[in-house]
């Protein structure tokens, strides 16, 4: 903030200074920018590029409009584990063992978020345990981090019945806990695993093949990255993909160890 001034168009044009600086950071690690300009409408006078660097074999622009309003570190996610409550918002209520409202470090700078809980997790309460949790855990370790260093979430909190995916009035009714989650943590990268969660955290309806690799702006929060990458249950179904998560993983690694 420039003496104290409150203006959002001060805060916009401070965003948008972070945001050239980062894709100069970019630029060293060697990731190529395909697409930039565009200008955000918030403010009208305030033009924010937005950056969106190329996965190794997509082209592609997400083109959500950028919320700015969306406040940081506002609430805790204690307030909003409380809130939540004994969730009755949508149908998967009928079905569910317990809540996985999600875990891990409340300050990380990196966040990961699933499609919604599996059996295991439904029955312990905890994201991500089971043989596509412990394939994150060690997708978390080869990037030199601990699973507590990270904060692991899902766009829904109850388990989808035969493990079927999450349906529209099913995240519409618990995604914004997400967003709440997200703006109270503040990482400064979240990993999408997977289609649900990338789609609905870009709000876009590409596919995670598209987008994968690919360093994207939350818009809700434009100084927050996200970076799509393939969901561990997919990379046990088929193991030859892999690779890519590995190049998406180093990559997030890599921005990581950037200064900010
Ligand atoms: N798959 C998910 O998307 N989330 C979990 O917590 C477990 C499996």
């Amino acid at each position: 903030m420039v003496n104290g001034d409150n203006d959002p168009r001060t805060e916009l044009a401070e965003i948008a200074i972070q945001i050239k600086e980062h894709l100069r950071y970019r630029q060293e690690l060697g990731i190529d920018l395909i697409e930039a300009p565009r200008v955000v409408t918030m403010v009208p006078e305030v033009v924010v590029p937005e950056v969106v660097v190329s996965a190794p074999a997509a082209l592609h622009q997400i083109s959500p409009e950028i919320h700015t309003e969306t406040p940081v570190g506002v609430e805790s996610v204690e307030d909003i584990r409380r809130d939540l409550g004994d969730c009755r918002r949508c149908k998967l209520w009928h079905t569910r063992t317990n809540i996985v409202f999600g875990e891990g470090n409340p300050r990380a700078e990196l966040m990961f978020v699933g499609e919604g809980p599996g059996a295991d997790e439904d029955a312990s309460g905890r994201p991500f345990v089971g043989r596509a949790g412990q394939l994150l855990t060690r997708m978390i370790e080869a990037i030199k981090l601990r699973r507590e260093d990270v904060y692991i979430a899902n766009v829904v909190k109850s388990r989808p019945p035969d493990n079927r995916a999450p349906e529209k009035d099913e995240v519409d009714a618990c995604s914004p806990f997400l967003f709440r989650q997200i703006a109270a943590i503040n990482p400064r990268v979240i990993v999408t695993l997977g289609n649900p969660a990338t789609q609905a955290l870009l709000q876009t309806k590409l596919g995670i093949t598209r987008l994968r690799g690919a360093i994207q702006i939350y818009p809700r929060i434009p100084s927050i990255k996200v970076i799509p990458t393939y969901h561990p249950a997919y990379l046990l179904r088929s193991p030859d993909k892999k690779k890519e998560t590995w190049e998406d993983l180093k990559k997030v690694q890599a921005f990581l160890n950037t200064p900010y």
